[in-house]
């Protein structure tokens, strides 16, 4: 059955009310369905889009594929059991992943079913959507932290010319009109499209921030795998030295592509690539960079340089015999420029890797901190029966990624099962 025809069955029964409703179908909501299912909750999942993994088939460039590693695709009762573990899936086989994921448990999903509502009253949660109104006595939340693409303002100042392309809807090159291309932002996706770009033979301008950056491998192996050997990937929030910060962190820029590497834009500004600063400000004719090109440089490279040392000091204290380390490191420092003429340098388009913000309005229920984020503790809300998952750093670094989301999916599986028996004996 594909997933519109189930989509429809299930939307035709007549039952609006549920033990758990899920809202959301990417890997956290299925993979919370899985866990609801093993505890025998009868339940939906309700999700806006027509499809599984709308946001990976949607909104990532054609070259894309995953930075973690394969192996690290640990959904509940269905660890990736590909050929190429140590590999990194690119964007059709990551939806294939998922699509199989929802083939082999026919999740009780409707799709097409934006929520625009939650409410709560007297233990009954109310989900409004827009093709009906249904009730539950617990709901999970799975709608990610990537909603709305954020663009600076400034951004309206430039001249008319200027095409404007969020990363969410960054695709290739040839989607870019001629002449020079801007990348601001050196997070995950800012610093890999600016060498999607960068290796197409087009002309970039990057804007460096102060995202820190890793190396792919380190003495013989990937990063990834040194980290998860010494423990790092248990670190819980509460554990972690950056304490709750850690939540806001940008993640290190390395990319999965051809096999991994490294991306090192001292590198791609020695073959031709131009870096600035932070982009502080635009006008109808100009730039403005903050003078931090250098700081973030060095700060990128300090934090590889803790990374692998760390590493280090594991492989000596357990006299593991490793290969020398054969990375290519790079002192360049290029000319520093704070100001830059858009006809000059014929730029005719702006990718903004500038991050997103979160929309949850439609939550309307006591659950925010006052930046919008939601509060809560792995996932527990101060609303009886109302849970997240799939946020980052819920419980742990990977709580926001394939490899912990079905921990966590688990956990919460038990507290849910837990409270519909309590429930159950409440108002029997
Ligand atoms: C550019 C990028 C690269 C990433 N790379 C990696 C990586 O290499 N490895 C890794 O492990 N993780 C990676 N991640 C992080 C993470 O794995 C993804 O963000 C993943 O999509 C999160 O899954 P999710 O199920 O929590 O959220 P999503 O995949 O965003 O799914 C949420 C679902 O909820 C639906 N929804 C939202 N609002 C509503 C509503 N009101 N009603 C009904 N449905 C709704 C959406 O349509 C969507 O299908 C990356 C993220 C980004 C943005």
């Amino acid at each position: 059955m594909n997933s519109i025809a189930n989509t429809d069955a299930i939307a035709e029964q007549k039952i609006t009310h549920y033990s758990a409703i899920v809202i959301g179908a990417g890997q956290a909501g299925l993979s919370m369905s899985y866990c609801l299912k093993e505890q025998g909750i009868d339940h939906l999942v309700l999700e806006k889009s027509n499809h599984i993994a709308s946001n990976w088939r949607n909104e990532r460039w054609d070259t894309f594929c995953l930075v973690t590693p394969n192996w690290q695709c640990q959904l509940p009762g269905f660890l990736y059991q590909g050929s190429d573990p140590h590999g990194f899936m690119v964007k059709d086989e990551i939806v294939e992943y998922l699509e199989s994921y929802y083939a082999f448990f026919k999740p009780p999903v409707i799709f097409n079913c934006p929520v625009i509502s939650l409410t709560k009253k007297d233990n009954l949660f109310t989900v409004v959507t827009a093709k009906k109104t249904y009730t539950a006595d617990q709901v999970i939340i799975a709608c990610g932290s990537y909603h709305e693409p954020s663009i600076p303002e400034m951004s309206k100042a430039m001249p008319a010319h200027i095409q404007h392309v969020h990363s969410n809807a960054y695709k290739n090159p040839q989607q870019l009109p001629d002449g020079e291309v801007m990348v601001v932002g050196t997070g995950q996706s800012g610093a890999q499209i600016a060498e999607d770009l960068h290796l197409a033979g087009r002309k970039v301008h990057l804007c460096v921030g102060n995202a820190p950056r890793v190396n792919r491998r380190y003495r013989g192996r990937d990063v990834v795998d040194w980290l998860d050997d010494m423990g790092y990937y248990q670190t819980t929030l509460e554990t972690h030295p950056d304490g709750k910060n850690a939540v806001h962190s940008t993640n290190h820029y390395v990319t999965g592509r051809d096999g991994g590497r490294d991306l090192n834009l001292r590198i791609f500004a020695e073959q031709g690539m131009k870096l600035y600063g932070h982009l502080k400000n635009a006008t109808g004719d100009s730039l403005f960079f903050g003078d931090d090109l250098k700081a973030n440089l060095d700060y990128a490279d300090e934090v590889a340089k803790r990374i692998v040392d760390y590493i280090e000091t594991h492989i000596q204290k357990n006299a593991i015999d490793a290969p020398a380390d054969d990375n290519i490191y790079s002192d360049y420092l290029p000319e520093i420029t704070t100001e830059l003429l858009f006809n000059v340098a014929n730029i005719t388009s702006i990718v903004w890797s500038t991050g997103f913000k979160m929309r949850f309005e439609w939550i309307k229920l006591p659950v925010f901190e006052s930046n919008g984020h939601p509060k809560q503790k792995r996932g527990v809300t101060d609303v009886d029966g109302l849970y997240f998952i799939g946020l980052n750093w819920m419980h742990t670094w990977g709580s926001g990624r394939f490899y912990q989301v079905g921990r966590d999916a688990e956990y919460l599986g038990e507290i849910i099962s837990t409270y519909a028996e309590v429930e159950q004996k409440t108002f029997a």
